[in-house]
């Protein structure tokens, strides 16, 4: 049986280039980039929570690190440094394995490096914080909205809880589409080159973890302003668009979580090189609403009619109704 140590040791240290100080000291040393603050993030998986015992370590890892990546492109950070927390019910080398090869493959494409952590024994928990870098004055925050901007959602939303509604047989999907939504659950792709490109662009930006109705509502609560969603507008993947079951349907696209897309607002006079970057970057960028000066942080859907639709739910809140 491994110690704590040749955990860490034998997963967990990689050499640092950036870092003056990784892994094995009482802290990582680290210095920000010169006219760059340090953007900080945390995000946690719980098993029973987040995932199901049992689920995949190497997808895991991936996607332990994917969506605190995601916070620091909703934030145009460039990401830098992590860290991780690890409570594991026992030393199985096959699973840290894996879950270190999810991890260490995404850090490399995002240039990331493990500085540090802490590696207890208890009830399966992954906290990762990360540690990105961005000028202040181009730091895409929540509280940029200006009324008369345009809403603007890379990609698409709904799979991921498309493919929890399928698990939970609440529908039956296609192996096809079956495929593609566990992918977007189980292993998402943070926006990080989206994020740094909506550098002095946008005006705000969220990205979508909690659902598309309740994220879009941080930007309208912290910015002062109202938001309109036209729903007919609100793009679907192919495996929503084949869902039989509209009411699910709008439930995942307004509601579902876990899609790690990014809302952000734009200027009106922007919108031609928001489609220039669609274009140059080949993601889909579509313009799903606008912002009003209604009641501070209201976000209203609108069916094509132009008529208000009621929304059952917004979004995923850990300890709400
Ligand atoms: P301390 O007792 O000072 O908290 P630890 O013994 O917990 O130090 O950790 C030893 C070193 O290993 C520290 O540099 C710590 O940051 C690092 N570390 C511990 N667990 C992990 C992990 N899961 N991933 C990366 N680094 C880790
Ligand atoms: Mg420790």
């Amino acid at each position: 049986m491994p110690s704590e140590f040749d955990i860490i040791r034998r997963y967990f240290t990689r050499p640092v280039k950036r870092a003056l100080l990784g892994v094995g000291d009482d802290c990582a040393l680290i210095a920000p980039d010169p006219g760059t603050v340090l953007a900080v993030s945390t995000d946690m998986l719980v098993e029973g929570r987040h995932f199901f015992a049992g689920a995949d370590a190497a997808k895991l890892g991936h996607k332990a690190l994917a969506v605190n990546l995601s916070d620091l492109a909703a934030m145009g950070a460039a990401p830098r440094y992590a860290t991780l927390a690890l409570a594991l019910p026992e030393a199985d080398e096959t699973w840290l394995a894996q879950f270190a090869q999810g991890f260490f493959t995404l850090a490399g494409v995002f240039g990331v490096e493990l500085v540090g952590g802490d590696t207890t024994r208890g009830p399966r928990n992954i906290a990762v914080t990360v540690i990105g870098a961005v000028p202040p004055e181009l730091a895409l925050r929540r509280d940029g909205a200006k009324v008369g901007d345009e809403v603007w959602l890379s990609g698409c939303t709904g799979d991921a809880a498309l493919a929890l509604a399928h698990l939970n047989a609440r529908v039956r999907l296609s192996d096809a589409a079956l495929a593609h939504c566990l992918a977007r659950l189980h292993a998402p792709v943070p926006c990080v080159a989206l994020g740094l490109a909506l550098r002095g662009l946008a005006s705000s930006a969220i990205d979508v973890s909690d659902g598309l109705v309740a994220d879009v509502g941080h930007i309208a609560e912290r910015s002062g302003v109202s938001v309109e969603l036209c729903f007919a507008d609100v793009p679907r993947s192919r495996a929503l668009a084949a869902c039989a079951d509209e009411r699910l349907a709008q439930e995942c696209l307004l509601a579902g979580g876990d899609d790690y897309e990014l809302v952000f607002t734009a200027a009106p006079g922007s919108r031609a090189k928001v489609a220039a970057l669609a274009a140059e970057s080949g993601l889909a960028l579509t313009r799903i609403g606008s912002v009003g000066a209604g009641e501070p942080g209201l976000v209203s859907v609108c069916d094509a009619g132009g008529k208000i639709m009621h929304i059952a739910s917004k979004g995923f809140d850990h300890f709400g109704g």
